[in-house]
């Protein structure tokens, strides 16, 4: 039984998903597997989980449906806010009936009945328990993403559905023969449903390789309101963050209210326009009250402006649109404006005509076109009307350009634009932060959210009138052969911009400001972006299929397949590390690393370490070493808190920040001196990190030292989660475990330093550089040019011989990224040669004792 506050009752009404309950219902029952489409906003999140809940799913008393309900979304912030969402319309505490749980957090009971998560969490699941006991329906949101994760449980879920089913059968027939089953050992078939925002789920239906039949499409018609899309006349290709700025600002002073929502492509764009629109902000408001000062006295108190009245016109468009009222508006109250404001940093030209001397075409998409035509007509008869009431009203002019000059200018009432409420959103802020953009605006106030492409379909942000499109997202992009990496600025897909335009028609009728041309937008726009795993390096999904018992990795039914090449690579890398044996074969180190939930690499040199310490029988310090190397792992699993601009330079700063940046590079920089280790980034993040948790006031000593502490939070639960499992496959040394706020010194001997470091270097094997002069480098897996080390490395006085590296990162050179000194010793005599990386030098891996 539900009972949701009667506020929730009001607003789920309005949901277009809550019509089609019937429907999706009948489809889960009467399919193994349902694909439920409707665009981002329809309720898909938070009611389908709702629908099946209603419908006994997670309920005990039911023991065919007794099974939770799993969710899973692509990104942790969304995990978190549905969750959150769904209990809150459930009339439930977070944790009681609806439960979530994230990489380094969760919040579940035992009698939860429905649990939302991340993909990750879900696919360590399934590794465990490919029949996935614990659920009765598993739901895959944001399938149209693609991401890597939620790729591969497609094709894991096809088989755990298969096989369940196959279990079920036998228990039945088991039981018709008069066997009896424990009752918790009874199984039900599994449901699995997939949820997309885009209708483009060719890669799940088609073919036989997922589904032997393909499974229904429900498709959730959606009354989303018309969205004027205005495509810039021409394409700023340098400063786009200028022309967002400049467009935000332009909206806020001529449009009525409505939030404003941007997309830029990173946490430094938004930061940066957020600084400069909430100093805009706050001028403007300075301004307005002093021109409210001026011209109080002067105000016509009959609220009647150039003569016409306007709430009469109101009212005879009683039904008008909210897109009605802005060109209204536009059309008559742009006049007040010319001359007593100073409003220079925005364009004249009224911003809804598709007028050529316009700097913005408006042009119809073909999913609004029937919308744009409605509005269109209704936009004529409005502007008839107006001109007949203008001209009843007899002399007065209604010509926006003779107005000024015909009146005085203190007889008309200026438009004033209000505070902006201006919000960050981005996958790196906190989350009580992130959360902000769901609270309610003040009157009075704007929303504007300056968001990455986060906004772009997980989270609905209320409210949202206005999208500025900047058209572009930053990604980082692999060469797979050489494992380089480019964060790149890139025009995002044609789906992608129509997903940010839609997050302006949700509450009403909404407008697209795309800060590119139409032509771009056919040209140069990919249709949709390729799926995750066409572009990463996949050795942690052939490991994990490996140790899953699915050798042949090409015959796993991706619903878009790896290209051969990048298996080749994965499982080039794998044998490297000693995972898989020269056949391809999964080890018994291959199996102990896929237990751990990291990448490969980092599960090899904990592995190595925890091996090491076994084999030297000296364990008086065991806890010390063990400490670092963990938090090595973690330092090396997240982004260098002491290298500030990790994403490469940006060309869009803006003057007044300057200061700010200045003040935290040096602070950062006196951290970095004080923190090195000459030998090992891995092991100066892994001492900042031991020095962030021994600190009375953390948010202090990331303060004081110019580090980032949401990456400073989430290497300490990465280090705490992965301190439980080393000590979990240790147990004899369980009685040991260390004070954790104990360890700040630096690792004091230098064997204890060495045995890190030749750890480290068994999991990044191949990615060994030789020096070649100065701090110039040839990699092994690099052969075209040199590479470098980066500036900020600790290893940038030292510059050893030989080294290996965890990342490499192009920005204007190829530079090397968590690099740690490597011993020739620590290069096995067994060697690895590879044909394709062409014998620069035939190197060695070190081995893993028995
Ligand atoms: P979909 O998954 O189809 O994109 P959702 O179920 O996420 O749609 O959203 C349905 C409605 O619930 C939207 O109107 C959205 O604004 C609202 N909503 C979703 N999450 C939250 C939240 N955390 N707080 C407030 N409202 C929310
Ligand atoms: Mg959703």
């Amino acid at each position: 039984h539900v009972s949701r506050p009667a506020e929730v009752e009001q607003t789920r009404k309005d949901l277009p998903i809550i019509m089609m309950e019937q429907e999706i219902m009948e489809a889960i029952n009467y399919h193994p597997t349902v694909i439920i489409s409707g665009k981002t906003g329809c309720g898909k999140t938070t009611q389908v989980p709702q629908f099946l809940y209603e419908a006994g799913f997670g309920s005990k008393q039911f023991s065919s449906r007794s099974g939770v309900i799993g969710i899973t979304q692509p990104r942790r912030v969304a995990v978190l806010a549905t969750a959150k969402r769904v209990a809150h319309e459930l009339g439930v505490r977070l944790g009681q009936e609806v439960g979530f749980q994230v990489r380094y957090d969760k919040k579940i009971g035992e009698n939860s009945a429905i649990k939302f998560m991340t993909d990750g969490i879900l696919l360590r699941e399934v590794k465990s328990d490919l029949l996935l006991r614990r659920y009765s329906v598993i739901i895959l949101d944001e399938a149209h993403e693609r991401s890597l994760n939620t790729d591969i449980l497609i094709g894991m879920l096809t088989r755990s559905i298969k096989i369940r089913q196959e279990e079920y059968m036998r228990q039945q027939k088991f039981i018709q023969t008069g066997g009896t089953i424990a009752s918790e050992k009874v199984i039900s078939p599994l449901k699995l449903i997939l949820m997309s925002a885009t209708l483009r789920v060719e890669d799940f239906v088609s073919g036989q390789r997922l589904f032997p039949k393909p499974p229904p499409v429900i498709e959730v018609p959606t009354r989303q309101y018309s969205v004027t899309i205005h495509f810039s006349k021409r394409t700023d290709e340098v400063n786009y963050m200028g022309e967002a700025y400049k467009k935000v600002m332009s909206i806020h002073k001529k449009l009525p209210q409505g939030g404003i929502l941007v997309f830029v492509t990173g946490q430094r764009e938004v930061d940066n326009l957020c600084e400069k629109l909430r100093k805009s902000s706050k001028e403007l408001v300075v301004q307005a009250a002093r021109r409210d000062a001026s011209e109080k006295k002067k105000l016509d108190d009959d609220g009647s402006f150039g003569g016409v009245d306007m709430k009469e016109i109101a009212e005879a468009f009683d039904d008008a649109s909210n897109t009605q009222d802005y060109r209204f508006n536009s059309f008559g109250e742009d006049p007040s404006e010319t001359g007593n404001v100073n409003y220079d940093d925005f364009d004249e030209e009224d911003m809804y005509e598709s007028d050529e001397e316009s700097d913005w075409e408006t042009i119809e998409d073909d999913s609004l076109a029937n919308s744009l035509v409605e509005d269109g007509k209704k936009f004529d008869a409005l502007r008839a009307a107006f001109k007949a009431l203008a001209d009843k009203k007899g002399s007065e002019s209604t010509e926006p350009t003779t107005s000024t000059e015909a009146e005085p200018e203190e007889e008309k009432k200026p438009f004033t634009p209000g505070k902006l409420r201006v919000l960050p959103l981005y996958a790196m802020l906190s989350p009580a932060a992130q959360l902000r953009v769901f609270e309610e605006v003040e009157e009075g106030e704007r929303l504007v959210v300056v968001a990455t492409n986060v906004a772009e379909t997980s989270l609905t942000i209320p409210g949202i009138k206005y999208v500025v499109d900047t058209g572009r997202a930053k990604a980082k992009s692999f060469d797979i052969k050489t494992g380089m990496e480019t964060y790149e600025v890139d025009w995002i897909s044609q789906a992608s911009a129509s997903q940010r335009a839609g997050r302006a028609g949700r509450t009403g009728p909404g407008h697209c400001y795309r800060l590119y041309s139409s032509t771009v937008f056919s040209n140069t726009f990919e249709e949709s972006s390729p799926p995750e795993i066409t572009r990463v390096p996949v050795d942690g999904v052939v490991l994990l299929l490996k140790s899953m018992n699915i050798p042949k990795v090409e015959n796993f039914p991706f619903p878009t397949p790896p290209e051969a090449s990048s298996i080749k690579q994965a499982e080039r890398c794998l044998k490297a590390l000693e995972a898989l044996d020269s056949d391809g074969r999964l080890t018994p180190l291959g199996k102990a690393m896929s237990d751990y939930p990291m990448s490969p690499r980092h599960s090899r040199m904990l592995l190595t370490v925890i091996q090491m310490l076994k084999e030297a029988r000296d364990y008086s310090r065991a806890n010390l070493v063990l400490g670092y190397a963990v938090a090595s792992a973690a330092a090396l699993s997240l982004q260098n808190p002491l290298i500030m601009q990790f994403e490469g330079e940006n060309k869009n700063e803006y003057e007044d920040d300057k200061q700010r940046k200045k003040d935290r590079k040096d602070k950062i920089k006196a951290a970095r001196d004080r923190f090195s280790n000459p030998s090992s980034d891995a092991l100066t993040v892994a001492y900042v990190l031991h020095s962030f948790e021994a600190a009375e006031n953390g948010v202090g000593f990331c303060e004081s030292n110019g580090l980032h502490l949401k990456t400073m939070h989430e290497m300490s639960k990465l280090k705490d989660q992965l301190l439980r499992l080393v000590f979990s496959c240790c147990k004899s040394r369980r009685g040991e475990v260390m004070e954790k706020r104990g360890i700040v010194q630096n690792p004091a001997l230098q064997q204890e330093e060495e045995l890190l470091g030749e750890a480290i270097c068994a999991g990044w094997a191949d990615r060994v550089a030789r020096k070649t002069r100065s701090t110039e480098y040839q990699a092994c897996a690099v052969q075209e040019e040199p590479v470098f080390l980066h500036r900020w490395s600790s290893l940038i006085n030292s510059a050893p011989e030989l080294l290996v590296y965890s990342e490499l990162l192009r920005t204007n050179k190829p530079y090397m990224h968590g690099a740690t000194r490597v011993k020739p010793e620590w290069l096995d005599p067994k060697p690895y040669y590879s044909r394709e990386l062409d014998r620069v030098f035939c190197w060695v891996v070190p081995s893993f004792g028995p």
